[in-house]
């Protein structure tokens, strides 16, 4: 399968590319740190230094929402049966809630192919047009909730955690991130992000976990604020999507109430 487009640098399992780059805005995001250890190999050429602004989130951007919310897939061939009826099960589980579609492309011209690429995990941020755009499922992460959560990107969405108003729900713990990985803690800037009015949600399944690249497996990366009774929400959940991502998905995708 031929895929032109090459990502310009990842952060954490999103794949950027120009585009994103060009409106990336942090002078944290310097070089080597936007492109975490898991993709180096290779890769010299991604690295790069970027000093710009943030990504606006997909979401209020136009263009990389799926025209009619239908999303044309094609399944690479390296992948077992059990495999495909998977990444089958997790399109389900988000057509199933939402009016967004998968189908196995005829001749879209831009679609979404299943394949296996250096960075394991990863996709781009909502639709890129102008051709084909990998989601990678890796050997660690070809599991049911963990491509619900690629998915989840596809279709247009960031990180819960890089909400501009991430900091009043949850607490980054800095020296218990491995070093260089910094960048995966960034937030949004206010104004660049759109979450369509839906609260800050801990049980999204695009929150990262606890020890999401932490330094140790204990060690806490994403402290969430105690609720009103002293309880820490559990965050990281890759099992199904939240009542908020279905709402902010059927938002963004402006799903009739009764479908
Ligand atoms: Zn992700």
């Amino acid at each position: 399968m031929f895929l032109p487009l090459l990502p310009a640098a990842f952060w954490g399992d999103i794949a950027l590319d120009e585009e994103d780059l060009r409106i990336l805005s942090s002078q944290e995001l310097q070089q080597g740190a936007a492109n975490p250890k898991s993709q180096t190999g290779k890769g010299g050429k991604i690295r790069k230094v970027v000093k710009r602004r943030i990504p606006r989130a997909a979401t209020s951007r136009a263009e990389r929402i799926w025209p009619g919310g239908v999303i044309p897939y094609v399944i690479g061939g390296n992948f077992t049966g059990s495999q495909r009826a998977m990444f089958k099960q997790a399109m389900r589980h988000w057509e199933k809630q939402t009016c967004v579609t998968f189908i196995e492309k005829t001749d879209e011209e831009s679609y979404i192919v299943f394949t296996y690429r250096p960075c394991g995990c990863c996709s781009y941020v909502g639709r890129r047009g102008n051709g084909p755009q990998a989601i990678s499922i890796g050997k660690n992460c070809d599991k049911f909730g963990i491509v619900v959560h690629e998915l989840g990107h596809v279709i247009g969405f960031w990180h819960e955690h890089t909400r501009p108003d991430r900091d009043d729900h949850v607490t980054i713990i800095r020296d218990n991130i491995q070093p260089g990985q910094e960048y995966n803690f960034l937030k949004m800037e206010p104004g660049e992000v759109n979450s369509l009015g839906e609260p800050y949600d801990f049980d999204s399944i695009m929150h990262y976990a606890r020890n999401t690249f932490s330094r140790g497996m204990f060690l806490d990366t994403i402290l969430p604020s105690r609720d009103e009774n002293g309880v820490r929400p559990a965050i990281g959940q890759r099992t199904r999507l939240s009542k908020g991502d279905i709402a902010q998905a059927r938002k963004l995708y402006r799903c009739p109430d009764c479908p």
